[in-house]
């Protein structure tokens, strides 16, 4: 791993500590690309990463040793043979294929684990050519001036369908009201430094939704905008299904507010059965009942309500143990004052 500190300090003394400022550039940078099914996209794209990469080298913003990783998602059309072929005629591109269909967020943690012991920094994106390569630039100008992650937003959801662009705000917002930290529209397209993929490597928990949990690494980060494009060739692999099996993932392994939403309203539903209560005895009293049905609806008014806030409890337990086996860091270390 070369992460290159630059020292701010002016200090001579070569042992002393270095304040972690600025990245050195130009930096070994990996484009980490996960590829399912896009034997027709990859008749296209790769050489657009291959002409921006030589663009970024000859700025003298990556090095050489850059390198574009395409990761085979488990593909059934030919895919990984495209991605053999461009890999030996490429020194810069290289391949790694898993064993089968994983999905996107895995095949995205298995290629961005793979980059980390060989870059400075890596950037992630789809191959479809819908995140726009030219701002990777600004990206690298972000990570010189010292940010460790900076993520791609998107300036407009101009290109996404109406239902496409509403359900994905009210997700964000959802999300963001739930404590659970995503930065507004963003997906995947973000580049990491060695630093922050080797905390990304201590989430050892087997769910993975990485827009929030990048956010959980800390460290300086930054955003830059881009124009998200329509797909180059192929179909998107997330439907409505698939964005709501993905939207449920991120809830759930980033949140357990919904645990608490059943206590909570456990105790309304209790508040209101002691009102219903009140009122049946009262009616008792005034002889306005038949016989049985006060202490009937006392029993159904208020039992409904305390198994709901028993069954919360139970699950703020359930909630607690989850969280425990995910076995996350309790903390990432950023800087220290002493060397070695
Ligand atoms: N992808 C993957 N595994 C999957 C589904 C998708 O590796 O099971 C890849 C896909 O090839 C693409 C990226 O993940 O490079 C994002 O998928 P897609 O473009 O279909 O999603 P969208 O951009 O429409 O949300
Ligand atoms: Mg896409």
């Amino acid at each position: 791993m070369t992460f290159n500190p630059e020292a701010a300090t002016g200090s001579s003394d070569a042992s002393a500590p270095q304040r972690v400022l600025r990245h050195a550039l130009p930096a070994c940078v990996w484009l980490v690309i996960p590829c399912y099914n896009e034997s027709e996209t990859l008749e296209v794209t790769p050489q657009l990463f291959l002409d921006e990469l030589d663009r970024l080298i000859s700025e003298g913003m990556a090095s050489p040793e850059s390198r574009i990783l395409f990761v085979n998602d488990g593909s059934s059309d030919g895919t990984w043979d495209k991605i053999w072929n461009l890999s030996t005629a490429h020194e810069r591109v290289c391949g790694l294929s898993l064993s089968r269909n994983r999905g996107h967020q895995n095949a995205l943690m298995a290629g961005l684990m793979a980059a980390k012991d060989h870059c400075d920094a890596a950037i992630s994106l789809d191959v479809d050519g819908q995140d726009d390569i030219s701002v990777m630039s600004a990206m690298l100008a972000e990570y010189a001036s010292g940010h460790d992650i900076v993520y791609g937003v998107r300036s407009s959801r101009e290109t996404d369908s109406w239902f496409k662009r509403t359900s994905a705000e009210a997700f964000y917002k959802l999300l963001n009201s739930m404590d659970a930290e995503v930065v507004f529209n963003h997906a995947d397209y973000r580049l990491m430094s060695a630093r922050a993929l080797e905390a990304l490597s201590t989430f050892t928990e087997r769910n993975i939704y990485l827009r929030g949990l990048v956010p959980l690494i800390g460290f300086p980060s930054a955003q830059v905008e881009y124009q998200r494009a329509e797909r180059t060739a192929g179909e998107t692999h997330y439907p409505f299904r698939k964005m709501l099996g993905l939207a449920i993932d991120g809830i759930t392994s980033l949140s357990t507010t919904p645990i608490r939403m059943v206590v909570g309203a456990g105790f309304i539903v209790t508040l209101f059965g002691l009102l219903i209560s009140i009122w049946s005895i009262v009616m008792l009293c005034l002889g306005r009942t038949v016989a049985g049905w006060a202490s009937l609806i006392c029993v159904v008014a208020l039992l409904g309500g305390m198994q709901l806030v028993s069954v919360g409890i139970i699950g703020e337990y359930v909630g607690k143990t989850y969280l425990e086996v995910k076995r996350r860091p309790r903390y990432i270390e950023s800087e220290r004052t002493w060397g070695g």
